[in-house]
């Protein structure tokens, strides 16, 4: 296809501008699904971190409110190692199924008394300090018991503000273990159990990925700043995690669940990945689906322009055709019916052109034999040429015209295509001149070529068909007299007479010529020597009979003398009739003039 420059370059224009648009939206998707996939994660986490949080100050309030009520149900003045005391810590321990242990600690923070198993480290200094205070009397002190787990412990009131003693509860690292391990994290991802300095108390992860724990972060969490919790981005080794902060109740404990790049992104890319697949395949399809519509419409244009022109060279062949100086007829086969006739076929049949539509071919022709044999000939053959044909005009005049016809296949129809010029003007000249080269123009007669012509073909015929034939030839006697006493005119005037009046003496069979001079010669087929002499012999006295008048009254009388011969076996040519026709006229002007002399009976008189 060939477009324009000026197309070319705005179908670029167009198609880069919806690349490009195309391209941007895509963008825009794959930025946005980017931003929704880390904030789907980040969600997730924190939900994790909280879910987490709380059942784990769930676990704490619950030890909580269990040491709380030993710690009221110890007797401050009798903390020893006693059944009772040993009783009574069993059954708060059937309490706390999560616990493996319970201490009874006197205020120095020495072992009195315990039950399970659990190996606890000892409450810590600053603990026991902070248990002292008189105000934390009713708080439960948690701290980290190295690996092994948390500990919570509980201030026993002297009754006066002091520290009797201390109940301790040991929650074992397994147990956070197992709570840690029941979040569902990724292969990537991590949870952690932290304390306010960042120690990991315990952790699940699936792989090596773990959190640097930000303790300003944690300060901040634990000062009340965050109530929602706090998130934190942490890039490094190849991957971004995502980490959730969560104070578990109002401890220094906090959950940290972290969400590694290499799953989140993963599946952001494999996401993004059939998205720009699946966009891609959009954008081709939208440029091709444009390429075809910008084809399919310069097709629709080119073929609009078509038609135009096929319209225009369509009305101009029209036109051409209509005003041609050549008789156009179709006419459609079988039944020759005339469909279309143009204005110089109207003129040439005289017909108006809508009249004719109601005709056939035949009609336009003198005689319909010479259609029937056209057609046969146009069916033989492709068509036929320049044939001259007798036409007949709707007035009924018949003329001569040169006709060409030819047969097209037209889809399901045959027509016939017949081209007319009248030759009746060319006609005439032409017969004019036959006329002229056949005729004597003095005596109106055949002259001596023709007569030679004609007379030679008769020989032929007579002799086939062993028929008789007879030659007159007729001369003026003493015509130089005529000439000399009244003048070339009257000689001429003499010699149309002798014409006129050997015609009427002969038959229309007969041809009469003018040979030369006062000359004439009749040809007389199917005549024998004696009735040529009978012929003869009228017409000498019809010669010796005429009068030619003249205009001043002067009548002027001639004889004429006849020669007579018939055909023979030996001949050949007509001269040999002429020669002997000539001796016998000869022999006439001998014996005196005004006879009739036959050869032959001449020969055998003399
Ligand atoms: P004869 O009886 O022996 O035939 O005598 P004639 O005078 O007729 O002799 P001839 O036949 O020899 O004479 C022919 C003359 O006819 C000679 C010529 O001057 C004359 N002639 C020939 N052609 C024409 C013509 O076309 N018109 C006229 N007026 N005279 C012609
Ligand atoms: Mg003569
Ligand atoms: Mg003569």
């Amino acid at each position: 296809m060939n477009w324009s420059p000026r197309q070319t370059t705005s179908i670029t224009v167009f198609m880069m501008l919806f690349g490009l648009g195309m391209l941007a939206i895509l963008g825009f998707q794959v930025s946005s699904s980017y931003r929704a996939e880390v904030a789907r994660v980040r969600n997730q986490t924190d939900n994790q971190a909280q879910l987490l949080a709380l059942k784990l100050s769930g676990t704490l309030r619950e030890f909580d409110l269990v040491l709380g009520d030993l710690a009221d149900r110890v007797d401050p003045e009798a903390l020893w190692a006693s059944p009772e005391a040993e009783a009574l810590l069993t059954a708060k321990l059937k309490q706390l199924p999560q616990a493996d242990a319970i201490q009874l600690l006197d205020a120095a923070g020495q072992l009195i008394s315990q039950v399970g198993s659990a190996d606890i480290a000892p409450v810590p200094g600053n603990v026991l300090e902070a248990l002292a205070h008189p105000q934390h009397l009713n708080r439960a002190y948690t701290h980290v018991d190295g690996k092994n787990g948390l500990v919570l412990a509980r201030g026993i009131s002297a009754g006066d503000g002091r520290l009797a003693g201390v109940v301790v509860a040991h929650l074992p690292a397994t147990y956070l273990q197992h709570e840690l391990g029941e979040a569902r994290i990724e292969p990537h991802g991590v949870v952690q159990l932290l304390d306010r300095s960042g120690a990991m108390i315990a952790a699940h992860a699936r792989s090596a990925v773990a959190i640097t724990a930000d303790s300003a972060l944690m300060a901040r969490l634990y000062a009340g700043k965050y109530t929602d919790g706090a998130a934190q981005a942490q890039r490094g080794g190849g991957n971004t995690v995502l980490a959730s902060y969560r104070q578990v109740g109002s401890t220094t404990l906090f959950v940290v669940v972290g969400a590694s790049s290499l799953d989140y992104l993963a599946r952001w890319r494999t996401s993004t990945l059939y998205f720009l697949f699946g966009g891609g395949l959009l954008l081709a399809m939208a440029l091709t689906m444009m390429y075809f519509f910008w084809r399919s419409h310069r097709l629709a244009r080119h073929l609009k322009q078509k038609e135009a022109r096929l319209n225009i060279s369509e009305s101009r062949f029209r036109q051409m055709i209509e005003t041609i100086p050549v008789a156009l007829i179709l006419a459609r086969e079988p039944e020759h019916l005339i469909t279309y006739i143009n204005q110089q076929g109207a003129r040439t049949f005289n017909i108006p052109q809508a009249g004719a539509l109601s005709l056939r071919a035949f009609d336009f022709y003198a005689s319909s034999d010479d259609f029937a044999e056209q057609l046969k000939a146009v069916r033989e053959a492709l068509g036929i040429r320049n044939v001259e044909v007798r036409l007949r005009r709707w007035s009924g005049e018949v003329f001569w015209a040169s006709l060409s016809m030819s047969s097209v296949e037209v889809g399901e129809e045959r027509t016939l295509m017949i081209g007319v010029s009248d030759i009746t003007e060319r006609k005439r000249l032409e017969l004019e001149l036959k006329r002229r080269a056949t005729t004597d123009g003095l005596s109106g007669l055949a002259n001596r070529a023709h007569f030679m012509e004609v007379a030679n073909q008769e020989l032929l015929r007579a002799q086939r068909f062993n028929r008789p034939l007879a030659l007159l030839m007729v001369d003026i006697d003493h015509f130089k007299r005529i000439n000399d006493t009244y003048g070339h005119d009257v000689g001429d005037l003499a010699i149309k007479a002798v014409a006129r009046l050997t015609e009427g003496a002969l038959r229309d069979v007969d041809l009469v010529a003018r040979m030369g001079g006062e000359e004439f010669a009749a040809l007389l087929p199917e005549t024998t020597p004696d009735l040529a002499r009978a012929v003869a012999e009228r017409l000498r006295q019809r010669i010796e009979a005429n009068v030619v008048k003249l205009e001043n009254g002067t009548e002027v009388r001639f004889t004429g003398s006849i020669g007579i011969s018939a055909l023979r076996d030996e001949d050949h040519l007509v001269d040999d009739l002429l020669k002997r026709a000539d001796v016998a006229l000869y022999h006439s002007k001998h014996q005196g003039r005004n006879r009739v002399s036959v050869h032959d009976e001449m020969i055998t008189a003399s």
